[in-house]
């Protein structure tokens, strides 16, 4: 089984155009974890926290897989995409060459929570056509077993598979654990894999809170015991792609040059065309 390899608690920042929000994977604790990038925890009852939203900004070079666990969220982009994201839905969004997108909430008041993770393309296909894959929350199977629940947002699970369509090796569950509940599940080897615990707690070599993330090591499965008031947390495991990784802010590419240049072409208004 996988022993905790890291726990990582997330740290406050702002985004956009001025959401807090928890920076988990992308800070100065964890660059990143290969093939993601980032994962973000959005979740406040204080329209102040998210109202002024993510307003037009570019990407390149990943995708971004946007999970509401509650609220309501408009996107759009430059070539006419539209769509909404509501509660238990989740948007996978591949940028591609490029996209310019604003990311809005829908509501005004009442909560909303959820996550955005980044996952990387391999560097044959960073300069694809950019896609959407809107996946509203029915079309999300759940897997109930015995004391809990895993909602299967890509990957297969129980003999059920999910309806994400990532371009490598990758699975997203959602589980839910009742109080004391033992839980395993296979995740290949050599995958680079993390929870995120958002509610309750979970007991692995040693117990862990909600707001903290665990890396788990890169061999065997996943064998964790929920804690005294149950688990809610987010399972999340790649295959990683070993190549060089250039970041500038809202781009991903393997290397300066093309990250200089998805600036160059955001600027000659190029980048979606
Ligand atoms: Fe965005």
């Amino acid at each position: 089984m996988r022993s905790i390899q890291k726990v990582i608690q997330g740290v406050q920042t702002m985004d956009g155009a001025g959401v807090n929000l928890t920076r988990v994977i992308g800070s100065m604790e964890l660059n990143m974890l290969d093939p993601f990038l980032l994962l973000d925890e959005f979740g406040s009852d204080n329209p102040k926290d998210y109202i002024a939203g993510f307003p037009p900004h570019p990407h390149r070079g990943f995708e971004t897989i946007t999970y509401m666990l509650n609220g309501k969220f408009h996107h759009k982009d430059s070539a006419g995409n539209e769509g909404y994201l509501t509660d238990g839905s989740v948007q996978w969004m591949t940028a591609g060459r490029g996209v310019i997108h604003s990311e809005m909430p829908e509501q005004t008041k009442g909560l909303v929570h959820g996550f955005q993770l980044w996952l990387n393309l391999p560097k044959e296909k960073k300069m694809i056509e950019p896609a959407y894959n809107d996946i509203s929350a029915e079309r999300i199977p759940t897997v109930d077993f015995e004391g809990g629940s895993a909602r299967i947002i890509s990957g297969k699970f129980l003999g059920i598979t999910g309806p994400g369509k990532p371009h490598t090796g990758m699975l997203y569950y959602d589980v839910v654990l009742d109080l004391s509940i033992h839980f395993t599940m296979p995740i290949d080897n050599g995958w680079n894999a993390f929870i995120y615990i958002y509610e309750g707690s979970v007991q692995l070599d040693r117990e862990v809170n909600r707001g903290h993330l665990i890396v788990l090591d890169q061999e065997g499965e996943l064998d964790l015991t929920a804690g005294k008031e149950g688990a809610k947390f987010i399972v999340v495991a790649g295959e990683p792609l070993n190549e060089p990784v250039a970041r500038g802010g809202p781009f991903v590419m393997n290397s300066k040059g093309e990250v200089l240049k998805a600036f160059e072409d955001y600027q000659n208004g190029i980048l979606d065309k």
